[in-house]
């Protein structure tokens, strides 16, 4: 029972990415009505938004396909092993029309608030156009990269040539030719769209203020006669995401780094820089992320690889970060990416020494210099995990504000529920280890977990759901422990909870599980096992 007009739903999802997908297929299969919201006009949300130029995979593409359907596996035959973005949103399409999951899907419906209402334990959902809809089970799918920051520097509206964030790239193709380009940010998007905008532009000035450690994505195009044999390894491919930290192909080389020979040493790294993907990064000595002696013999290896890559020694400096090691922030992966820089027509700006003042009619003004430009794009990234969830009303248990209580600190168990929120699921939220993770695999185990869970309490009839607070604080605390021992947390980037764009959020904050998946699934597993002990259900 309900006491307002909204058509009443089982479940109600927010977002139609790959996490809202599948969520919505899973309950649909357990025979529940269910509704998504989605804030575009088509699925796929990650790979809907980011249409920018390069945008493309940085997980095998057959490790990062859905797992759960046999027949989708050997219908859809990848190009490349690191798909493109417009391959990517068709797959995602595709899977849409395969099991007819748009009907259930409302388009076009950014949602402004989510309201518990304590009497009737039911959650009354809104979206900014004001349509509404009322479930019993409240599901967030809204990503952890989803909400885009621009940069705090004044003047961006005064700019008169195009600009975009990365994040809202137009759908129509975008001609670089004969424009002078901006492009600020250097993380994984600013690489991809620099290596690509530099081909065709006349001149592309890329404003840096913190450099990235970059390694080869060693793409390639996978042929027909690869596609038979491909197929037959899925079991094998997602065996081997299932056991690794983050779900990706590549385990690390369990041997630590200071008993391997200096020559040793660099045998495995050029052989790693050689690989697809992130061998590089999580394929290394188990120590490298760890031990800063050990994370030193692989940064000063690829140090010298931008040297030996990049022709002047000036600009070469400029672009080895000085603040972390290597892979203690994501790497982002690279094409020809540091090659562009020995072209003519790019100029790397270093705004850390010479900061951008102001965005002007014609350009970027940092205090040395106006730099004129015909097109200006902010790569410049997102208000990571939390900042999806403080642009919605979240209200639960007596009115209470979720942003106000995760502007406090932020407290969930197991990431995906939290105190006061009763029947709220936070697939891919704070705490969980989806954010770092070869993401959907981590999503498939978060939906599954949902869902078995949700099918316990219908089989048991109970209907609400919440965890006991000593658990969430237990949860917290041992995740607050197990990060500040990581190397992420001493550098600022969305995974230790840093963005210098949103106020609040320029200290770091624990909102990522850095346990590695395989112990997360066993926590969840362990937790369903024992009759969800840690949660109140009634
Ligand atoms: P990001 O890693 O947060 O990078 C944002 C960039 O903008 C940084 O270089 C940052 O500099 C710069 N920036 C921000 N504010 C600025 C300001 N006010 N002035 C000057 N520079 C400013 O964001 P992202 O590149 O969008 O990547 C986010 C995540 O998305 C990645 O880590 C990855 O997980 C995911 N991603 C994945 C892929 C893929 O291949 N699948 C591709 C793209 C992104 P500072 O470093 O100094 O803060």
């Amino acid at each position: 029972m309900s006491n307002n007009s909204a058509e009443q739903f089982d479940a109600v999802i927010i977002g139609a990415g790959i996490s809202g997908l599948y969520q919505l297929l899973k309950l649909r299969q357990q025979g529940m009505k269910v509704k998504v919201f989605e804030t575009g006009d088509g699925v796929g949300g990650t790979w809907y938004w980011n249409r920018y130029p390069g945008a493309r995979f940085d997980s095998e593409s057959y490790s990062y396909a859905y797992s759960f359907s046999e027949e989708l596996l050997d219908e859809w035959d990848w190009g490349e092993h690191f798909a493109g973005q417009p391959e990517t949103l068709r797959y995602l399409n595709h899977v849409a029309d395969k099991f007819d999951l748009r009907k259930d899907i409302q388009f076009n419906s950014k949602i402004k608030s989510a309201i518990y209402n304590d009497t009737t334990g039911r959650w009354l959902v809104e979206a900014e156009d004001g349509s509404q809809a009322d479930g019993q089970f409240l599901i967030t799918a809204i990503g952890p990269l989803s909400a885009f920051t621009m940069p705090n520097i004044p003047g961006i509206d005064d700019f008169k040539g195009e600009s975009w964030h990365t994040a809202r790239w137009p759908h129509e193709p975008i001609s670089f030719e004969g424009k002078r380009i901006g492009v600020i940010g250097t993380g994984a998007t600013g690489v991809q769209t620099i290596q690509e905008v530099a081909k065709t532009a006349k001149h592309l000035t890329v404003f840096q203020r913190r450099p990235n450690w970059c390694a080869p994505l060693n793409n390639g195009k996978i042929t027909a006669a690869e596609q038979p044999d491909l197929k037959k390894r899925y079991p094998e491919i997602f065996k081997t995401c299932l056991e690794t930290t983050g779900c990706f192909l590549h385990a690390p080389t369990m041997t630590s780094a200071h008993d391997a020979t200096p020559e040793e040493r660099e045998a495995l790294y050029e052989k790693l820089y050689a690989e697809r993907g992130f061998g590089i990064w999580v394929g290394a000595y188990y120590d490298t992320l760890m031990d800063e002696t050990a994370n030193q013999y692989l940064t000063d290896f690829i140090a010298n690889k931008i040297r030996g890559r990049v022709k002047d020694p000036e600009t070469a400096k400029n672009l080895i970060p000085v603040d972390h090691g290597f892979g203690t922030r994501r790497v982002p992966l690279e094409t020809k990416y540091y090659e562009v820089y020995n072209q003519d027509n790019v100029r790397l700006v270093n705004v850390k020494d010479d900061p951008i003042e102001t965005i002007t009619a014609k350009g970027v003004k940092t205090i040395a210099e106006e730099h004129e430009l015909d097109m200006l794009f902010y790569a410049t990234g997102f208000d990571g995990i939390t900042g999806a969830f403080d642009r919605i009303d979240i209200r639960g248990v007596n009115g209470v504000k979720l942003k106000d209580k995760w502007d406090e600190e932020v407290k969930t168990y197991l990431g995906m529920q939290i105190v006061g929120f009763p029947n709220m699921f936070t697939l891919v939220g704070p705490q969980n280890t989806a954010t770092l993770c070869n993401i959907p695999r981590c999503i498939e185990q978060n939906v599954e977990w949902v869902s078995d869970t949700i099918q316990y309490m219908r089989d048991n009839k109970l209907n609400k759901i919440e965890p006991k607070d000593q658990f969430q604080e237990k949860w917290t605390k041992e995740l607050i422990e197990m990060a500040s021992m990581s190397m992420f947390m001493k550098v600022p980037s969305w995974i230790s909870g840093q963005n210098s764009n949103v106020a609040g959020k320029d200290k770091p904050r624990y909102i990522v599980y850095m346990g590695g998946a395989p112990m997360y699934r066993e926590v969840c597993d362990q937790e369903a096992n024992s009759g969800y002990e840690g949660f109140n259900l009634a």
